[in-house]
């Protein structure tokens, strides 16, 4: 099996280098093309998305279209405005001693990439690195997650029929597949996933010495200052928090304030649940599901002995939990060890700023930061004095919706970045190329011997 796997992966990965190597996906014209047609995958296939993320995740049409197509076609749409501005090369100065000459940094295609997908956002987050990477003049294959089934099986369906199969590729599979895969060489290797998984990813690409880029997550905090407005707050937290049903990489993990600020909050937060979900957000359609079983008991059981202020009920027949917030959690309850990534969120009362970025500064670094307040003094404070791959003022999550921002994290959430122009440099070799004439021949100055010229001087 595994040799039989070992073959068939080997095959792939040397079709799609040939395919590098003739020159196929260098051209701009080419990448365009590319970029065109899974575009136009995206609107002729959204119900089909629709369908496959329905059955897999249970989102809704609207989400489906808002959160995964709506990215892909944002990004696809940036890319094409801008490639040709992005990939002229870049002038340098050149200092005196090198003078005259000419200095340019040009971007160079890796050659073959590898993205691997996970599952909770399963068509965004093989599509965008995937625009990126053939954007950049690279050959690709794309595992999706296993954990995300109708997704990727479509994915390995529509893929070949849009884009030009000799340069890309959709491989499926789960660990075996995946471990397999990863014994071929690459130029880089694009993984979004939990942490453990991506030091195995690490250890992998080391042996051949590709570059990863590691897209992680982590618990991702959001301070609510006395100042906000919890009336004006309290959507946008809710939103942020179970879009999905909580299993967003940048999903607010934690909150944290002062006892009295969460004392108001809670009632604004119950109000913005009915608000968005119903009375029983079982029966909203816009409320997603846990994706598997084994999720759900990792879930529930965070939930065992806890005694939640807003939700707190399961339904492990659906995988469904209630959008839950349990207030007063302690920073070394078991809600506090680990990413949530499900529909709970704790409240872990601090005495204010201060103690907000200690506890903060104590973990590992998240993926993202959330503030709310009115105050710029104590943004400015949380920006010197805390690290994470983004930092949200009043608004969770949504700069992933900014193509000029860079989407990564640092730390344990990550190491890399793409997005717009920042997927370009992710998934480009950046060649320095110097040039300089012959004459006047001005490194005559520089030559040895360099007794005679000390002597001179
Ligand atoms: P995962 O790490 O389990 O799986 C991701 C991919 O890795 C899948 O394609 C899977 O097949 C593969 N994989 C799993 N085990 C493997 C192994 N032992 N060897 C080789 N490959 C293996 O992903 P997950 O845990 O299901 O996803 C959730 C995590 O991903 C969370 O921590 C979340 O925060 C993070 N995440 C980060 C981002 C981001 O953009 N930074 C986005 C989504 C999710």
């Amino acid at each position: 099996m595994t040799d039989l796997l070992s073959s068939a992966f080997a095959t792939r990965v040397a079709a799609a280098r040939d395919a590098f190597r003739a020159g196929t996906t260098k051209p701009i014209t080419w990448r365009l093309r590319q970029l065109t047609a899974l575009r136009r995958m995206l609107l002729e296939q959204g119900s089909a998305l629709e369908d496959a993320l329905a059955s897999d995740l249970g989102k809704s049409p609207t989400e489906s279209q808002m959160s995964e197509i709506g990215v892909v076609v944002g990004e696809i749409d940036n890319t094409i405005r801008h490639l040709r501005r992005w990939l002229r090369p870049k002038r340098v100065s050149v200092p005196l001693s090198v003078a005259p000459a000419a200095a340019r940094v040009v971007r160079e295609p890796l050659g073959v990439v590898l993205v691997i997908g996970p599952w909770n956002y399963p068509v965004q987050l093989a599509l965008v690195p995937l625009a990126g990477a053939l954007a950049a003049g690279n050959a690709v294959l794309l595992k999706p997650s296993e954990l995300a089934p109708a997704t990727s099986a479509l994915l390995a369906r529509l893929i070949p029929e849009y884009l030009d199969r000799s340069a890309v590729a959709v491989i499926e599979g789960g660990v075996d597949e995946t471990t397999e895969l990863l014994t071929e060489k690459f130029d880089h290797i694009f993984f979004t996933g939990n942490a453990r998984v991506g030091r195995i990813v690490a250890h992998a690409a080391a042996e051949h010495l590709t570059p990863v880029t590691l897209e992680l997550g982590g618990k991702s905090p959001v301070y609510v200052h006395d100042d906000a407005d919890p009336a004006e707050i309290a959507d946008r937290l809710v939103f942020g928090k179970f879009l999905n049903a909580g299993q967003t990489c940048v999903a607010p993990d934690y909150v944290l304030a002062t006892p009295e600020t969460a004392r108001r909050l809670l009632p604004h937060l119950q109000d913005a649940v009915s608000r968005l979900y119903g009375d029983d957000p079982q029966a909203s359609p816009d409320y997603g599901r846990i994706v598997n079983d084994r999720q759900f008991s990792r879930l529930s059981a965070l939930l065992d002995g806890v005694r939640a202020d807003i939700g707190g009920t399961t339904d492990k027949a659906t995988r469904y939990i209630a959008p839950t917030i349990v207030d007063g959690v302690g920073t070394d309850a078991p809600l506090m060890q680990e990413e949530i990534f499900g529909p709970i969120l704790p409240i872990v009362h601090v005495s204010g700023v201060d103690q907000a970025i200690e506890v903060i500064s104590a973990r590992e670094k998240p993926l993202a930061l959330y503030l709310f307040t009115e105050s710029r003094a104590i943004v400015r404070r949380f920006l010197r004095d805390t690290s994470s791959g983004a930092f949200g003022v009043s608004i969770p999550a949504a700069h992933l919706l900014v193509p000029g921002l860079p989407f990564g994290g640092v730390g344990e959430s990550g190491m890399g970045r793409y997005h717009g122009e920042f997927s370009i440099d992710t998934f480009s070799h950046h060649k320095a190329v110097l040039s300089k004439p012959t004459r006047p021949d001005t490194l005559k100055l520089i030559y040895p011997p360099f007794t005679a010229r000390r002597e001179a001087l």
